[in-house]
C-alpha cells in the first residue's frame, strides 16, 4: 500500500495548528493568540497563549479594552510568544516561532534576545501601526527571518470533516 499523500499536514501547517490550538485557551474575549515554538528537529520546544501571570485572576483583574491602565488589560497580560518563551524548559536559541498574530513590539524584544531566529505568522492586522512598524523595524535589524503563511489547517480540517460526513450519510 502507498503511503499517504493527500490530508497530511506540512511542518508548517502542523505547528501553526497547534498555536490555534493553544490559542483556544485564551480567556481573552477580544483577542485569542496562541504560539509555538519548535527547534531545527521539528520538535516542540514550547507553547504559549494570552493570558494573566500565574496567581494574577482572570475573576479579579480586567479583560477590557477600554479605560484606563488600571482597569483595561493591557497592563496585566503576558503575550502569547513571551509567554512560549517564558515557558520553556530549554533555551530557545536558534528556534522558530509559530504565531497566529505578528509580534508586537514588545515580544519582538523578547523574541530577539531569546535567540529566536525565525517567525512565522499568519495575520498581520496592525500592518502600519506604529508599535507594528517598530516591531519589524528591530525583527529586520536583527536577522530574524519573517515569513507569513496562509490559515490552511482550517480549510484541511473542514475536508475532512466533510468527507467524513459525506462517508457517514
Ligand atoms: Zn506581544
Amino acid at each position: 500500500m502507498e503511503k499517504r499523500v493527500d490530508n497530511v499536514l506540512t511542518w508548517d501547517e502542523y505547528f501553526m495548528g497547534l498555536a490555534h490550538l493553544s490559542a483556544l485557551r485564551s480567556k481573552d474575549p477580544n483577542t485569542q493568540v496562541g504560539a509555538a515554538i519548535v527547534d531545527e528537529n521539528h520538535r516542540v520546544v514550547s507553547v504559549g497563549y494570552n493570558g494573566f501571570p500565574t496567581g494574577v485572576s482572570d475573576d479579579e483583574f480586567p479583560w477590557s479594552r477600554e479605560g484606563d491602565v488600571l482597569t483595561s488589560k493591557y497592563a496585566f497580560v503576558v503575550h502569547a510568544e513571551l509567554n512560549a518563551i517564558l515557558n520553556s524548559q530549554r533555551s530557545v536559541r536558534g528556534c522558530t516561532i509559530y504565531v497566529s498574530l505578528f509580534p508586537c513590539n514588545e515580544c519582538a524584544k523578547a523574541i530577539i534576545q531569546s535567540g529566536i531566529k525565525k517567525i512565522v505568522y499568519e495575520s498581520d492586522k496592525y500592518n502600519g501601526v506604529d508599535t507594528n512598524i517598530a516591531s519589524k523595524r528591530m525583527l529586520k535589524a536583527a536577522g530574524v527571518e519573517l515569513v507569513r503563511i496562509s490559515n490552511t489547517i482550517s480549510i484541511h480540517v473542514e475536508k475532512k470533516i466533510n468527507e467524513e460526513s459525506s462517508t457517514i450519510e
